[in-house]
């Protein structure tokens, strides 16, 4: 399947054109459909795979369709990846300049897939940054959040966000976050969204850990793996 045959938003499909993505990658031809489709994933790649389009578009494109996000509304979509230890890893894979971290490719990529959008506001929530300035811009009202899981439920206990609105989560490199010992904030995350919710899991790797938390919070998902 071709971007064009996704039916994608006109903006988002400018986006896509404008980064010179002419053929969607083996996990975006797979996954892209399916996540359009409103249904949970397992996606079983890697980084280089070009899985981040394979979520941020149709996450972008499921904002598009809800009610917009007004001055204190909690976000409509949540990416959890892991932290900055492992991102100085991927940084110099990506070869990419110092100070560069995966949590904020993930949110550079966010932000370029929705570009144009009037009123599409994104922020990008993870430790090691200014707290205050995240909380005000979360209290504006943000359509999608991207963090770090230890740095978003501080943020949700702080009352600065809520998960009330949200209906589509990811969770990014779901083995490496386990790695990390962030079990316990994913699942204080999934255990109190709102009833309805897609879910979209990417793992490099599928250990037991892994596919107990699919078990656990991915309803009748469509597996996929490059
Ligand atoms: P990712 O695995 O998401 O980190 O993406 C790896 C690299 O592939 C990034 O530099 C992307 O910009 C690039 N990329 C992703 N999808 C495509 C595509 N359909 N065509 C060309 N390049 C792509």
């Amino acid at each position: 399947e071709s971007f064009t045959d996704m039916c994608l938003h006109p903006s988002i499909m400018d986006n896509v054109v404008e980064h010179k993505y002419t053929t969607p990658t083996s996990i975006q031809a797979q996954a892209m459909p399916v996540a359009l489709s409103g249904r949970d994933l397992l996606g079983c790649a890697e980084t280089g795979s070009g899985k981040t389009a394979a979520f941020t578009i149709p996450m972008i494109q499921h904002c598009l369709a809800q009610p917009s996000v007004r001055r204190g509304d909690g976000p409509l979509a949540l990416v959890l990846a892991p932290t900055r230890e492992l991102a100085q890893q991927i940084e110099k894979e990506a070869t990419l300049g110092p100070g560069r971290e995966i949590e904020n490719l993930l949110y550079v990529s966010v932000k370029a897939f929705s570009k144009s959008l009037d009123s599409f506001r994104t922020a990008i929530v993870v430790g090691g940054t200014n707290i205050s300035e995240q909380r005000s811009e979360l209290r504006e009202g943000v359509s999608i959040v991207v963090a770090t899981p230890g740095r978003f439920i501080d943020h949700l206990q702080q009352g600065n966000t809520s998960l009330s609105r949200v209906s589509f989560i990811v969770l990014d490199e779901a083995d490496r976050m386990l790695d990390m010992g962030f079990e316990p904030q994913i699942r204080e995350v999934m255990k109190n969204l709102p009833r309805k919710h897609q879910t979209l899991l990417f793992s490099a790797t599928m250990p037991v850990e892994i596919e107990a938390l699919t078990q656990e919070h991915l309803t009748n998902p469509v597996q996929v793996k490059v």
